[in-house]
């Protein structure tokens, strides 16, 4: 599936217009016989008009994940990448194997990442270009630390990592990048999910910074995703924030059915709510 731009020329979209991601990363969750069950389960899946949705399986379930979901709308990612194409390279995966899986979309710098296996931004910035390269879609993860967020340096932190990831990007490519904005203080069983004020705020924040770096007049919007203990209770009011294009989930989307159910819940939203 082809994955393009959303946005008006003024930059702000009108809800009912832009498209809604919601994805799901299963983190290291399922081999290959259970994520093929979990797949099929999501294969006849049809969301509402204006959402997308996608999935992120562990690199050793990417190629049947994709087999059991090519005729379906879900798109299909991986978690993680190397940016060198081939090579003595012990235990990575490169761009061309995922796409060769199938897949088209890579979950870049998520915070377990960063936090358990060194990834910084400057990996994170030669991956991203690799994988754009590869006409991989990105999805870059960012995120504060606790410790960022109690001193208030949550937005420093952010618009250091975006501008490093994105740097050398062209216009063009920035047109084919998601973002997810991913407090780590929000993510897993220890988090506690942000309060729709403040993602709203680093939200809008975060557009500033994503407009200077494509250009003011530039008509791209690039998705801002939230994740972090997204809900059943909580995925409206994140949605419904005029500058949050979706969101990434993990521990609510691993159940197919509570996955479809989410999605389901914010239909509502996408044809009915309008932000200037
Ligand atoms: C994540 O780790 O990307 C995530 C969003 O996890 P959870 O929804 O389980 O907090």
């Amino acid at each position: 599936m082809s994955i393009q731009p959303v946005g008006n020329a003024s930059g702000r979209v009108i809800m009912g217009q832009k498209n809604i991601w919601i994805g799901t990363n299963w983190k290291m969750n399922r081999g290959p016989a259970e994520a093929i069950s979990a797949a099929r389960a999501l294969s006849s899946f049809r969301p509402p008009k204006g959402i997308r949705t996608f999935v992120a399986p562990p690199c050793t379930s990417l190629r049947d994940v994709s087999s059991v979901l090519q005729d379906s709308p879900m798109i299909v990612g991986a978690q993680n990448m190397f940016w060198e194409d081939s090579g003595a390279w012990t235990g990575e995966i490169s761009a061309s194997m995922i796409t060769e899986c199938g897949a088209s979309m890579v979950v870049l710098g998520h915070s377990e990442r960063r936090q358990h296996f060194g990834e910084t931004d400057w990996t994170v910035n030669l991956k991203l270009r690799a994988a754009l390269r590869h006409s991989l879609t990105p999805l870059l993860c960012i995120g504060d630390t606790l410790n960022e967020y109690e001193f208030g340096v949550s937005q420093e932190t952010l618009a250091r990592q975006m501008k490093i990831a994105l740097h050398g990007v062209s216009q063009e490519e920035l047109a084919r990048v998601l973002i997810a904005y991913e407090p780590v203080w929000a993510i897993g069983s220890a988090g506690r999910p942000a309060e729709t004020a403040f993602v709203s705020k680093i939200h809008t924040q975060l557009r500033d910074v994503v407009e200077d770096i494509a250009g003011r007049n530039s008509a791209v919007r690039i998705p801002l995703l939230y994740g972090g203990s997204v809900s059943k209770a909580n995925i409206c009011e994140y949605v419904a924030l005029p500058d949050v294009d979706g969101v990434l989930i993990g521990r609510a989307g691993w159940d197919p059915a509570d996955f479809m159910s989410l999605v389901d819940s914010v239909s509502a939203l996408v044809s009915s709510e309008v932000h200037a």
